[in-house]
């Protein structure tokens, strides 16, 4: 365990998990230091959050010298690790962790960790839902927005912990050592934040297997090339989902039938084969549009059964799951048009799988700031079921020359436009998607308040 107390301890960004690591590091008498590039201004609520602690502030920028003198440096994923600052403390031999490894020594329940391109928090909150309606009690937290010290900082006691994991955060994790790793899929994304490209993406995915060994669940994506290649030399073992039937699979060694451990699709339903036994669940119930939705409820009941899940707590949630959020989220229907809110929807391949969901004509509003992608995989998908494309943003132009010629196109300045625009080129059928297949720092704080712009404007049509 670290040793912090008397530490001259740097917590790099003040998001909520610096906050929360920030007040674990003072009851650990680590002395604190809070680095964040906003000012003052921007992280008023953040600092109102930990006025009762003995903290010093240096904001509206990094000094190099704080990083380099400090004993320990946590830092937040919103910090990219590639800064000058943190450069120089890496050379100076200066350790860097995240919030996440602070956890480590007190997560005495079984982990149940989930990364991947897309479907994180939805499988997340599957997991965290199935265990919850077995009578189970369950801390969730990383990447869904709950700091991971939260429960250390509210002395939980669950009895599973499920942690959502980004790459940024695995790119720090070293002693994780989950009892259940998830790969959801792995795409391209986050490219500006990867500038060696895709690879280092995957090798930063990767690291949620550090630590794994014989006694480690993998629970893997059979149909997505490179997480199902996550499984190929891995020590423990290895359980599948697929929208495949296993019966017509073949590896090296025979029938994959025989060996096949997981979740199999057979419409409308899910084979779930798990140790000796075979249990089938009902999809029919299932709210959520989509074929990925699917490979999430399919994803998220291994995972569960993992750690003992009951049949009855796994389909209860299949019959009542709701969704998340900005996330395929239905808002209304408005003159037989049905309107969705994907702002979630920051990359290609998660777009993809949104424009895949629905049979109708599509009228899709995307854009926003691009994260160096490649958005040519749209261009079939806009082609058959894209009746109208409206670009907005920063990376309008550049999406307008690759798929635009593909749709009646049209590029405009404002969200409003957008939105009205869409509406008025709808017919009763259509859908009116926001999938922007980009990010929304460019005209927006966060996906969620690009989301709720958009409900409201929806609200108003
Ligand atoms: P993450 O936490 O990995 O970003 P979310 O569950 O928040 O994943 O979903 C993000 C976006 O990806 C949404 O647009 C959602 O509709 C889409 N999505 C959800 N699950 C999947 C999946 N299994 N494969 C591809 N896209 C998905």
């Amino acid at each position: 365990m670290l040793k912090l107390k008397g530490k001259k301890v740097l917590v790099a960004g003040l998001g909520k998990s610096g906050i929360s690591a920030a007040r674990f590091l003072c009851e650990q008498g680590a002395r604190v230091t809070i680095s964040d590039s906003r000012n003052k201004m921007d992280l008023a609520d953040a600092i109102k959050a930990l006025a009762d602690l003995k903290i010093e502030f240096d904001l509206g920028k990094h000094t190099s010298k704080l990083f380099t003198t400090s004993d320990l440096i946590v830092l937040s994923p919103g910090v990219p690790a590639n800064i000058e600052p943190l450069l120089e403390a890496r050379a100076a031999g200066v350790q860097i962790v995240n919030d996440i490894e602070l956890a480590v020594p007190y997560m005495k329940a079984p982990i149940i960790a989930v990364t991947g391109t897309n479907g994180k928090t939805t499988t997340t909150t599957l997991i965290t839902e199935m265990l919850k309606n077995d009578g189970k009690k369950v801390f969730t937290g990383g990447n869904i927005g709950v700091p991971v010290l939260d429960l250390v900082l509210n002395n939980e006691s669950p009895d599973v912990i499920v942690l959502e994991l980004s790459s940024f955060q695995l790119e720090t994790t070293m002693e994780l050592r989950p009892d259940v790793a998830v790969f959801t899929n792995l795409e391209p994304d986050h490219l500006d934040r990867y500038p060696g490209g895709v690879d280092a993406y995957y090798a930063a995915k990767r690291r949620l297997l550090l630590k794994a060994d014989k006694n480690t669940t993998l629970v893997t994506n059979l149909d997505n090339d490179k997480a199902a290649r996550v499984g190929d030399g891995f020590v423990g073992k290895v359980v599948h989902f697929t929208k495949r039937d296993p019966m017509t699979m073949s590896t090296n060694n025979g029938s994959m039938a025989e060996q096949f451990q997981g979740a199999y699709l057979k419409k409308p339903k899910f084979i779930l084969k798990m140790g000796g036994t075979e249990e089938i669940f009902d999809l029919m119930p299932c709210k959520l549009p989509g074929d990925h939705n699917r490979e999430n409820m399919m994803a998220a009941a291994v995972a569960a059964r993992a750690v003992g899940c009951t049949k009855l707590g796994i389909q209860k949630t299949i019959d009542t799951f709701k969704g998340v959020h900005h996330r395929l989220e239905f808002i209304r229907k408005k003159d037989g048009v049905s309107i969705y809110n994907d702002s979630k929807a920051t990359n290609v391949a998660s777009v993809i799988r949104s424009i895949s969901s629905f049979n109708a004509p599509i009228i899709l509003i995307a854009g926003g700031r691009d994260k160096e992608q490649d958005f040519t995989p749209l261009l079939e998908l806009v082609k058959m079921r894209v009746k109208n494309l409206i670009l907005i943003g920063e990376a309008k132009e550049k999406i307008n020359r690759i798929i635009g010629d593909f749709s009646e196109t049209f590029l405009v300045g404002t969200f409003e436009e957008a939105v009205l625009l869409s509406y008025q080129k709808s017919r009763s059928g259509d859908v009116i998607l926001l999938s922007p297949a980009c990010a929304s720092y460019d005209m927006f704080k966060s996906y969620e308040e690009r989301g709720d712009y958009f409900k409201k404007l929806v609200a108003q049509l």
